[in-house]
């Protein structure tokens, strides 16, 4: 079933290896319900053609609206991270979008009929399923990554987030909740590894607490929220009756989060994620602040893709999308 092909890497100035664009080799669906609607909704995963990138593709009403899955097209991130255009929506995108960058797929068309993805069991472990399903198809075209020159940081308090230069990608994030089964968690990953991310990240699930799960409730969100899709943690424990996939689950799932939320930037990085106890929005404060900052890094390997994502950083455009 699997049919990724090995990594045809090519030297580069830099002394980095430089791989190829990949997509999905052929069309795969499946169904779920949406964590907050608690309706059913279909997901489609289509190939798509180098430099394409990644994009939602809303189905509403007999109209197909296409909303690229870059940072300047993100409405909101109360709950999850929601991508719009206009009055069309989709939510809930961040953990499909953490399964195809932790996979290595750069173009994949996602067609979806409602207004949020499903849910699935709270992780990225179906989506890599039907990834894996369809299988992994390299392309052509050289993947262009931004190289760092120097540090960009985001901080908000004592919490913050950076990415400093480093000869590959890594991420290393640390949480720290006061609550007795979860306390301080650190984790590195190293390199772009879909055979690791697979492991050691993908099955890794969302989690709150039973005081902020009622008032969503009461506010007629997470409607489709149990668990059997989230780890629930009351004063003390895991409510979960099989408790944790691992005792670090929680720091690994805020990993699946920042990779998800990362794939915004829409082009990868050769550089060290250091988070400590992030969020999505501070992990999308840093890939804006990245966009902001062009003197911090260079596109190595070229990639028309890269180009053509840094160059959607005009305002008005962001301010349009945030406002819709
Ligand atoms: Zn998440």
């Amino acid at each position: 079933m699997l049919l990724q092909s090995p990594d045809r890497r090519e030297p580069t100035p830099g002394g980095v290896p430089l791989l190829k664009q990949r997509t999905i080799a052929e069309k795969v669906s499946c169904t779920g319900i949406g964590l907050h609607t608690g309706s059913p909704v279909q997901l489609t995963l289509l190939p798509a053609r180098a430099d394409t990138g990644i994009v939602i593709v809303r189905h509403d009403r007999g109209r197909s609206v296409e909303i690229p899955a870059h940072v300047s097209a993100v409405s909101d991130t109360r709950f999850a991270t929601t991508l719009g255009r206009g009055e069309h929506t989709v939510t809930t995108v961040e953990h499909l979008l953490a399964a195809l960058y932790g996979l290595g797929i750069d173009n994949a068309r996602v067609v979806v009929e409602g207004p949020e993805l499903p849910v699935m069991d709270g992780s990225a472990a179906s989506f890599v399923y039907l990834v894996r399903t369809a299988g992994v198809f390299e392309q052509r075209e050289p993947r262009g990554v931004l190289r760092f020159r120097r540090p960009v940081e985001v901080r908000d308090g004592s919490r913050w987030i950076r990415v400093e230069p480093a000869r590959e990608f890594r991420v290393s994030y640390a949480i720290d909740f006061d609550h007795p089964a979860i306390g301080r968690q650190e984790l590195t990953l190293c390199g772009h590894d879909p055979a690791r991310f697979e492991r050691e990240i993908a099955s890794a699930r969302t989690f709150g607490f039973l005081r902020e799960v009622r008032a969503l409730w009461d506010a007629g969100l997470a409607k489709g929220g149990s668990l059997d899709n989230t780890v629930l943690l009351d004063e003390q424990r895991v409510v979960n009756p099989d408790g944790l996939r691992w005792p670090d689950e929680f720091v690994r799932h805020k990993v699946l989060d920042l990779l998800g939320d990362l794939a915004l930037l829409g082009v990868r990085i050769q550089g060290h994620v250091r988070a400590e106890r992030g969020g999505h929005a501070l992990h999308l404060a840093l890939v804006q602040a990245i966009l902001d900052s062009p003197d911090a890094w260079r596109i190595q390997g070229g990639g028309r893709l890269a180009e053509a994502v840094l160059a959607t950083r005009q305002p008005e455009e962001r301010a349009a999308s945030r406002s819709a």
